[in-house]
C-alpha cells in the first residue's frame, strides 16, 4: 500500500493553464480526489446556474448537494475561512489519500502560511502567449492582462524556489505532449504508484468546482496542444507578451 508524502495537494498558477485537465487526469488515480476550485465554491454556491462539471446544477449534483449542507456557513462566504481540517474532512469522507484543490491563487493566498507538513503544491506554468490568447477570449485587454500576469508569475516562480521540496513546477506543454512521464513525475512527487487509467481522464464523470469549459477538454483522451495564439494573435501582441514577462526565468529558455 502506498503512504503518500502528502495529504494536500494545492494546484497554482495563472488561468487558462490547463489545470481542469490536470485535475481530470489526477481524479483517475484511486487514491487521489480532485474537487475543481473548492475555494470557490462560495461563489457557486451563491449562483443558482453555477454548473458542477457532471454538467448538473451545482444543489442538484450527486456529489455536492451531499458535500455542501455540511460545510459552515462561513466558508460558503469567505473562502479564507477554509481550515486544513475541512479540506481533510472530505478526503478522509470519500476514502482517499490525497484532495487535490484547482483554485490556483486563492490557494495560494490562502495556504501559503499554513504550517502543515502534509501540503505540497503544483506549480502548472504555460506559455504566456497561450495564457494571453484564452484571457483577450474570454475579454480582456493586455494592458490590464500582462501586469497581472507578471505579478503572479514573478510570485509563484520565488515561491517555487523557495520550497523546492514542497512545490513540483510542471510545463503545460510537456505535460500534453508526454502525459505519461509528467503523470509519473507528479506520482513519485506524492509518493504514490502512477495509473494508465490517468491517461485517459474522459473516461469518468468528475464533479469540479468552476471548471473550465474549453471544447479542448471535450475529447480529452485525444491530447493535444493548443496553441491557437500562433494563428489568433497578432504580430503586434505577440511581441507585446514577449516583452512583457521578459524577467521570468521559467519563461526564458523555453518560450522564445
Ligand atoms: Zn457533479
Amino acid at each position: 500500500m502506498d503512504q503518500p508524502r502528502f495529504s494536500k495537494l494545492f494546484v497554482v498558477g495563472v488561468g487558462h493553464i490547463g489545470s481542469t485537465l490536470l485535475g481530470r487526469m489526477l481524479n483517475m488515480h484511486p487514491d487521489i480526489i480532485c474537487v475543481g476550485e473548492l475555494l470557490r465554491l462560495d461563489h457557486a454556491v451563491d449562483n443558482p446556474d453555477e454548473h458542477c462539471s457532471c454538467g448538473t446544477p451545482l444543489n442538484m449534483c450527486s456529489f455536492w448537494s451531499r458535500w455542501a449542507p455540511k460545510f459552515p456557513e462561513s466558508v460558503k462566504r469567505d473562502y479564507l475561512q477554509w481550515t486544513p481540517e475541512l479540506i481533510d474532512y472530505i478526503r478522509t469522507g470519500e476514502g482517499k489519500k490525497v484532495i487535490v484543490d484547482l483554485s490556483k491563487t486563492r490557494s495560494y493566498r490562502l495556504t501559503k502560511d499554513w504550517k502543515d507538513e502534509d501540503i505540497c503544491y503544483l506549480l502548472i506554468v504555460r506559455d504566456p502567449r497561450g495564457v494571453m490568447r484564452s484571457a483577450l477570449h474570454k475579454g480582456g485587454d493586455l494592458s490590464d492582462l500582462l501586469p497581472r500576469h507578471k505579478k503572479w508569475i514573478e510570485r509563484y516562480e520565488s515561491f517555487a524556489k523557495k520550497r523546492r521540496t514542497t512545490c513540483l513546477t510542471v510545463f503545460y506543454e510537456e505535460l500534453v505532449t508526454s502525459p505519461e512521464t509528467q503523470l509519473q513525475r507528479v506520482c513519485d512527487f506524492l509518493g504514490l504508484s502512477f495509473f494508465p487509467a490517468m491517461l485517459t481522464p474522459d473516461s469518468k464523470t468528475h464533479h469540479f468546482v468552476r471548471s473550465s469549459g474549453s471544447r479542448y477538454l471535450k475529447s480529452i483522451n485525444k491530447l493535444r496542444v493548443d496553441d491557437r495564439w500562433r494563428t489568433e494573435l497578432t504580430p503586434e501582441q505577440i511581441e507585446r507578451i514577449n516583452k512583457y514577462p521578459g524577467k521570468v526565468d521559467m519563461y526564458r529558455h523555453r518560450y522564445q
